[in-house]
């Protein structure tokens, strides 16, 4: 066993008592030590909580359990609660909170055996694209460490592709675990709305946000997945329908598959070597034997401005809890008016008051029905859009963002941040499960060396199942993940 294994071999490796859960956890400690002081992964690491977690996993081994995730290492975006610690979502308004429960999906994958290495890095309430809005901390992308990880769980992807972490946990709300995942060259999957309990997850948008695995296979996601997935009492909008083992039914060609390739999603605006890389991977996906078929998705470029009114008026309702009364930070004022005012202003950062006066305004009498219900009949009329693409084809491929990770400070306006999510906000107004895959490099002038590109991978609703089949078969045939390494960060060890 060694460090860099997949979630399968260090569960295998632990079950079968190669190895101690302690020793994992001891040596992913010392290895997090090292490494992130370049990346910035962590916000916080949890080395006592993951070596009490490991005594226990050892424990149950010893007396003869197998554990589907024994010892194997997991990072936790930081707006999932961990009973005892501290979770803050990178912002300032939640300084000094202390969770007293433990989020649903992060449970069930502690007690499969996973150890909770740490809490990572995220845009302030995961609103961002690029985790530079964090208020905490700033990651870099292990690839170059000049550029973005991509957001909002760039701290989670970023742990991940650093091998500061086996697995991680990220929230996808319009693309924040597809779109960091292809900036750092690692597996990001967002389930279904609905297959995992979004209970102690700190609520972005509600209707649209869904806990997702981050990993280097699609096994080790595909595994994570249906660990933590399936109705959960505490979620009233979990699905209560049987989770298919989806980590057993991965398949090694495509033959039969039909693949949409949606029309309005041409390749011809994107920059020439990013397009060549695209354009091989679907033709890559039809040497596999799929069947490549022409898809429409007519109301798809309405994405952006239809999540740009929906999550933001989710968030300012969600976000109005956070007055300086019973979490986090507390800036005292004249009378209690003053001083939820005082401690907003303070508390948030500039992007969380721009979403929460736009959704405020959206949701104000006189602009509901302009802005609001239009924009619900909007994602109503993208979710048709994609079930009549699914009548024609079995999964849709597109590039999960149009470029490699960008440098610090690239993306000043608002606008062009929110553009970065231009191919994955459409799948998730419709609820469907969607996942990028590394497919390919490109190094664009100033880079440190060859970038990532991601592949997405959109199903129908709760195909799950299906659509992890088809990414490991061609994540196997074309193992991209193994063409390229990232660069040796500075500290002892170096290379992954
Ligand atoms: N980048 C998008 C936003 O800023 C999506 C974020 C997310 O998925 N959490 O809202």
């Amino acid at each position: 066993m060694n460090l860099d294994d997949t979630a399968v071999a260090i569960a295998a490796a632990v079950n079968a008592r190669e190895i101690s859960a302690v020793e994992v956890a001891t040596a992913m400690h010392a290895r997090i030590e090292e490494r992130d002081g370049a990346v910035g992964a962590y916000l916080a690491t949890t080395g006592e909580l993951a070596l009490a977690h490991a005594q226990l996993v050892d424990a149950r081994v010893k007396a003869g359990e197998r554990l589907p995730l024994a010892g194997v290492p997991l990072a936790l975006k930081d707006n999932m609660c961990v009973a005892g610690t501290p979770t803050t979502c990178a912002s300032k308004i939640l300084a000094g909170w202390v969770a007293p429960y433990t989020a649903t999906a992060v449970q069930r994958l502690l007690d499969a055996g996973a150890l909770p290495l740490g809490k990572t890095n995220l845009d302030e309430f995961a609103m961002g694209s690029s985790c530079e809005n964090s208020a905490l901390g700033k990651t870099a992308n292990p690839w170059d460490l000049g550029r973005v990880p991509g957001g909002s769980s760039g701290g989670s992807v970023a742990a991940v592709a650093a091998g500061e972490a086996t697995v991680a946990l990220g929230s996808d709300t319009g693309g924040s675990i597809r779109e960091p995942a292809a900036f750092c060259g690692v597996v990001g999957f967002k389930p279904t709305y609905g297959r995992v309990s979004r209970y102690g997850l700190i609520a972005f948008a509600s209707s649209l946000d869904q806990i997702g695995p981050i990993a280097h296979t699609v096994e080790d996601a595909a595994l994570v997945y249906e660990l933590m997935a399936g109705r959960d009492p505490m979620d009233a909008t979990t699905v209560d329908r049987p989770v298919e083992p989806a980590s057993h039914a991965l398949r090694e060609d495509l033959a039969g598959v039909r693949v949409g390739i949606v029309g309005e999603f041409g390749l011809s605006e994107l920059e020439p070597a990013v397009r060549e890389v695209y354009e091989r991977a679907y033709a890559d996906l039809e040497k596999l034997g799929a069947e490549l078929v022409e898809v429409a998705l007519p109301t798809a470029d309405f994405g952006i401005a239809t999540y740009y009114l929906i999550a933001p008026a989710e968030c300012s309702s969600n976000l109005a809890r956070f007055d300086g009364m019973r979490y986090g930070l507390r800036v005292e004022a004249a009378d209690v008016g003053a001083t939820y005012e005082a401690t907003r202003a303070a508390g948030f950062g500039d992007e969380v008051k721009r979403r929460i006066l736009i959704g405020t305004h959206a949701l104000s009498s006189g602009y509901y029905d302009a802005y609001y219900v239009r924009a619900q009949k909007a994602r109503t009329l993208i979710a048709a859009d994609f079930a009549k693409a699914f009548s024609a084809c079995d999964v849709i491929a597109c590039p999960a963002a149009a470029s490699p990770a960008f440098a610090f400070n690239a993306k000043t306006d608002p606008v062009s941040m929110y553009l970065m999510d231009y191919y994955t906000i459409p799948m998730s107004l419709a609820g469907l499960p969607s996942l990028s895959i590394p497919c390919g490099y490109v190094t664009p002038p100033g880079a440190a060396g060859p970038l990532p590109l991601g592949l997405e991978l959109s199903g129908p609703l709760f195909a799950e199942r299906a659509l992890l089949g088809f990414a490991h078969a061609y994540e196997r045939a074309t193992q991209h993940a193994e063409l390229q390494s990232i660069p040796a960060l500075p500290g002892p060890v170096g290379a992954r």
